[in-house]
């Protein structure tokens, strides 16, 4: 269908990329089907060739998948876009599809785990070695840079700290050398910030997160110039990590309700970080839409809001910070985020446990720090909560 002109994210959002069928449904149609008819022997030989443009199996492309796709190429302002059926497997599809054996990676230290371990303890097996550097620290990141660098590779802010990574000093750097700036935009979203805007190549999503907003199916993507998805599409359709037509339809109804779900999640985050800094039990608030964060200046040229994660750090070690977890009777113990429920989870001995205790000191992940990813319950509920711990009542 085709829209007006310079329509605005919030419209995009309800709109773009959807198509009719005969029926003329108003919502979008759901194609649960693996393969797709040919009118004839000849058709069906020029859709494989790739001579007539169609569907031809649900590896390939599907409608609803294709309707997802597109709609969230709009809100990143991309090209192409390509979906997944995970976070990971947009990230994986990314350098299969970019990269090739000789090939070096400067990524972030700050990087989602599972992240750093396809990096670090996969990839190379493949002949693509990456340097991890500090997230905050442009120079570094510079200085990591060798002849056959191709990639830099950016999660911004990062989980759970909160840092945030300068996109423009980074794509300078990139581009000064010939490589390509990817940014895993999962906390943001294109709501809050738009990677491809300060320069940056390709973003990747976990769409698990919140592109779905309520936690129920697992999918990703890879948005950016149509010359670079369309080499990822490559490596997709072949391999098959490819996003199931229900996920797509599932998230693409997500993306309807994202604007009010950021802006109202990072306003009761902000609310949440505010009240936990000033409380008695807190001896640190890690909020980039706080004064006191040390990014706090970048991320608001930035992003659009500090988003909907608050870290913090209680005082004392494990045995208080599990106390607050244990007092929670709404928020959920999970490690999951970007849900309408909030969940709170304990980084030290669940999302970062496997690394060493050194590692993890190093990467300032305290035996005392929470990570609160802020839903849409009451903050005042919240509030109380958490207090019941904090407090010690
Ligand atoms: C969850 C997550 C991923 C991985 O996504 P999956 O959908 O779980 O595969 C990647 N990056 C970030 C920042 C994440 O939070």
């Amino acid at each position: 269908m085709s829209l007006p002109p310079d329509l605005q994210l919030d419209t995009l959002a309800v709109r773009a990329g959807q198509e009719r069928s005969q029926f003329n449904e108003h919502a979008e149609a759901l194609y649960l089907t693996s393969s797709f008819v040919f009118e004839s022997a000849a058709q069906a030989a020029a859709r494989f060739a790739g001579e007539e443009e169609g569907n031809v199996y649900s590896r390939f492309s599907n409608p609803t998948v294709t309707v997802f796709q597109e709609r969230l190429a709009a809100l990143e302002g991309a090209e192409g876009c390509v979906a997944t059926a995970s976070g990971m497997a947009a990230i994986l599809a990314l350098v299969m599809g970019l990269l090739k054996a000789g090939d070096h990676i400067v990524a972030s230290q700050g990087l989602f785990g599972a992240t750093i371990q396809l990096l670090t303890n996969i990839l190379p097996r493949f002949g693509i070695q990456t340097t991890l550097v500090p997230q905050t620290d442009a120079a570094a990141w510079a200085a990591a840079v060798r002849p056959e660098t191709k990639l830099l590779f950016a999660e911004t802010p990062s989980n759970p700290l909160t840092e945030v990574a300068d996109i423009r000093a980074l794509a300078q750097i990139a581009h000064a050398h010939g490589a390509l700036l990817a940014v895993d935009n999962c906390f943001c979203t294109p709501v809050l910030q738009r990677p491809l805007d300060l320069g940056a190549d390709l973003v990747v999503h976990s769409a698990t997160k919140y592109l779905d907003g309520q936690g129920r199916v697992l999918g990703g993507a890879v948005c950016g110039r149509k010359a670079l998805t369309d080499e990822v599409l490559k490596f997709l359709r072949t391999a098959g990590p490819s996003l199931a037509p229900f996920n797509a339809w599932v998230l693409l109804k997500g993306l309807e309700t994202l604007k009010i779900r950021m802006m109202a999640q990072s306003a009761a985050a902000l609310e949440l970080a505010t009240w936990l800094e000033a409380h008695p039990g807190v001896a640190r608030v890690f909020y980039p839409g706080l004064p006191s964060h040390p990014q706090h200046a970048l991320a608001m040229a930035q992003q659009k809001t500090g988003g909907a994660i608050v870290s913090f750090e209680v005082k004392g070690g494990r045995a208080e910070a599990w106390k607050v977890v244990d007092a929670c009777k709404l928020l959920s113990i999970t490690a999951n985020l970007g849900d309408t429920k909030t969940t709170l989870t304990h980084p030290a001995s669940t999302t970062h446990g496997r690394i060493s205790p050194e590692a993890r000191a190093a990467a300032g992940v305290s035996e005392g720090l929470l990570r609160v990813a802020v839903g849409l319950e009451a903050v005042a509920d919240l509030q109380a909560d958490l207090d019941r711990g904090l407090s010690g009542r």
